[in-house]
């Protein structure tokens, strides 16, 4: 039984604090709803949008849509072998607790991937990824509602098409799949992954455990990173852009100290906050939105911004980031209702 309610505060559902809100929201309590909410949104011929934390989200100030939130959270073990444990979660679970669960029952494999906010629902819809760890390493496979066929269907990761910060679900199909539960493949042995020099720095060497990753990563997040509980911010606002090699060779004569990393064959991916705090960028405000002081990948709501003012500052920083390094930035979050233009 669905409770759809009307005019719906957004506000405190989206990790900028931008003041909005949605003709309907519904919160899934369980499974069945999902169709029930679905005909809902057919009976008002309204589009359907699902959120989660809310932490990768724009929003303008009405949402003439059903929003739609799982409310239900829990874990439980399919089966393990000597080696492993197969572990289903539901979509409403949040994504830190469940890193935290998971190593304290001894199952390994998250812990680059700990604070990061949402839910474990969305975490394969742009493929979560940290410190050289991405959700596609532990997924198994998940259940959704398909939109087209009106059925429950199970996705593999080859299904999901997973990508750098990408899936299906993002670029192929966005707003098809309704994700209701995940699985992953987690080990019973830690092999610690120190391929990030920040991480590994902070670490100071020697072999850490499970739990000392994990804190090292909460730590280092903490010391770069603005609380959206404290400052309006979806994370990363641009993805790090990855370029031919050939267009890295001459941006390196230019720029000798551009930080970026080898990526798939003939490719190189640029840091973006790199390019942006060297464009002159960190700490910057116009209005109630900015920069962040600490890393400028991060745009941030000083309080009373919207949608509207943070996506001129990003307008500005894209055609400056393109006039200085000729490369184009393209926003993470994903923007609702979607602009017509
Ligand atoms: P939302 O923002 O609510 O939704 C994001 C998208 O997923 C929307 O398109 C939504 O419709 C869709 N969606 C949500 N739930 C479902 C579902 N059940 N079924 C189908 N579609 C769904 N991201 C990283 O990858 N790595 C990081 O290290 C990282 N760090 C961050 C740090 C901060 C401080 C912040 C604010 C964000 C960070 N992010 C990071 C971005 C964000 O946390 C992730 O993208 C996260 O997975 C979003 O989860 P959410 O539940 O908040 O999703
Ligand atoms: P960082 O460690 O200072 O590194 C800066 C950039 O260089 C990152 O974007 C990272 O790319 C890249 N990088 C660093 N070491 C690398 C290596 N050994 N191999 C390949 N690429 C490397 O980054 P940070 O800002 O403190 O963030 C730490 C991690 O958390 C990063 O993985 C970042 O993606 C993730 N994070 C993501 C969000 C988000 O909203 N998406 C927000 C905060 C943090 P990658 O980004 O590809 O890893």
């Amino acid at each position: 039984m669905i409770h759809p309610q009307e005019n719906a505060d957004l506000t405190a559902l989206n990790s900028f604090a931008f003041e909005a809100r949605a003709q309907y929201l519904i919160d899934i309590e369980q499974e069945s709803d999902i169709a029930d909410a679905v005909a809902f949104t057919e009976q008002k011929q309204l589009p359907l949008i699902v959120f989660g934390g809310g932490s990768n989200l724009i929003l303008d100030p009405f949402l003439p849509a059903v929003v739609i939130r799982f409310a239900r959270e829990g874990y439980r073990k399919l089966s393990e072998t000597d080696a492993d444990v197969l572990v289903e979660v539901e979509a409403g679970h949040n994504w830190h607790q469940l890193v935290l669960a998971m190593a304290r029952e001894g199952w390994h494999g998250l812990e680059n991937l700990a604070l990061i906010p949402g839910t474990v629902g969305a975490a394969p819809v742009q493929n979560i990824g940290a410190y050289g760890v991405e959700l596609k390493d532990r997924f198994v496979s998940l259940t959704a509602f398909d939109q087209e066929s009106r059925h429950f269907v199970e996705l593999s990761a080859e299904q999901c098409n997973f990508a750098y910060r990408n899936s299906i679900f993002k670029s192929e199909c966005p707003g098809r799949y309704i994700i209701s539960r995940v699985r992953f493949r987690l080990s019973k042995e830690f092999v610690p992954l120190l391929g990030y020099g920040g991480l590994r720095q902070a670490l100071d060497g020697a072999r850490p455990t499970a739990e000392a990753v994990l804190q090292t990563v909460v730590s280092v997040r903490q010391s770069k990173l603005p609380d959206p509980a404290v400052i309006g911010n979806a994370g990363s606002f641009f993805e790090n852009p990855i370029i031919p090699d050939e267009q890295f060779a001459q941006l390196k004569t230019r720029f000798p100290d551009v930080v970026a990393f080898a990526d798939r064959p003939g490719y190189t991916k640029l840091a973006a906050g790199w390019l942006i705090d060297q464009a002159g960028w960190k700490g910057y405000r116009q209005g109630a939105v900015g920069v962040y002081d600490k890393q400028a990948l991060v745009l941030v709501n000083h309080g009373g911004g919207d949608a509207k003012a943070l996506m001129a500052l990003a307008a500005e920083i894209q055609r400056s980031v393109a006039e200085r390094y000729g490369v184009n930035l393209v926003p993470e979050p994903r923007r609702y209702p979607k602009p017509s233009v």
